[in-house]
């Protein structure tokens, strides 16, 4: 169902489920769309536009089902299917995202890690087992669809060729190479220190005014 919903939707979905869930379990049952836009910090009409893809419509006068909109969004998001995870280096950032328990809203799991460091192979960090990478492509992670790497940028394109064997369908990307992998794979690049650049240059060059929201 996810492949016919806008990326730009799509992306929002994860933020939606999250702060759904917070309401739901507060006690929540129903909600506007102007009063969720209000903890989201979506406007209320790209809320509203983005539920009707999910076949959610609100009643006017009444808002939405809280829990019928959960249900939507597990369904859309697949929450219910657990979907596993490898991270490769465990270092600084890979440690802290193993020990980091980001996944506990949805169920997605780092199931295992590698590293080409012999002192760390063997260890566990958060319920992680590391293996050596070696064993990446003799380790049965065909149900593996998606990894985060988080190597030195020195070693990231010949892991990420290593990754298209074991058959993956997303990386996660760390490092600051631009990884030149098959059409089918989908890369996600994270780099911090272009988001904190942007965040500089919005709030010099387009400071919010006391109600607007920003980029969401
Ligand atoms: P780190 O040196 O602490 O950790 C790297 C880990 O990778 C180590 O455990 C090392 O043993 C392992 N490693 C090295 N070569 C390997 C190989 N060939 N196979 C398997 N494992 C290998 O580094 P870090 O500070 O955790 O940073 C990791 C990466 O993340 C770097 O590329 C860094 O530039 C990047 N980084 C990105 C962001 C971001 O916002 N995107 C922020 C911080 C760091």
């Amino acid at each position: 169902m996810i492949d016919r919903i806008p990326q730009a939707t799509a992306k929002r979905l994860p933020l939606y489920y999250r702060i759904l869930q917070h309401l739901s379990s507060s006690g929540k049952k129903r909600i506007s769309s102007s009063e969720l836009s209000k903890v989201v910090q979506i406007d209320s009409a790209t809320i509203r536009k983005d539920f009707s893809y999910l076949g959610a419509l609100g009643r006017k006068g009444y808002g939405y089902d809280v829990d019928r909109l959960l249900s939507f969004l597990r369904e859309t998001l697949d929450q219910d299917e657990l979907t596993k995870v490898m991270l490769i280096g465990v270092g600084n950032l890979g440690t802290a995202l193993l020990k980091y328990n980001f996944f506990k809203n949805n169920n997605t799991q780092i199931v295992r890690a590698y590293d080409n460091d012999r002192s760390k192979v063997g260890r566990e960090i958060a319920g992680t087992a590391i293996h050596h990478l070696d064993d990446m492509l003799t380790d049965d992670n065909s149900d593996v669809p998606a990894a985060i790497l988080t190597v030195p940028a020195g070693a990231a394109q010949s892991i990420a060729d290593k990754l298209v064997l074991t058959g993956i369908s997303g990386i996660l990307n760390f490092t600051p190479v631009r990884l030149s992998v098959p059409e089918h794979i989908r890369v996600h690049h994270i780099d911090l220190a272009v988001e904190l650049q942007a965040l500089i240059y919005f709030l010099k060059n387009y400071p919010l005014e006391p109600n607007e929201g920003g980029d969401r």
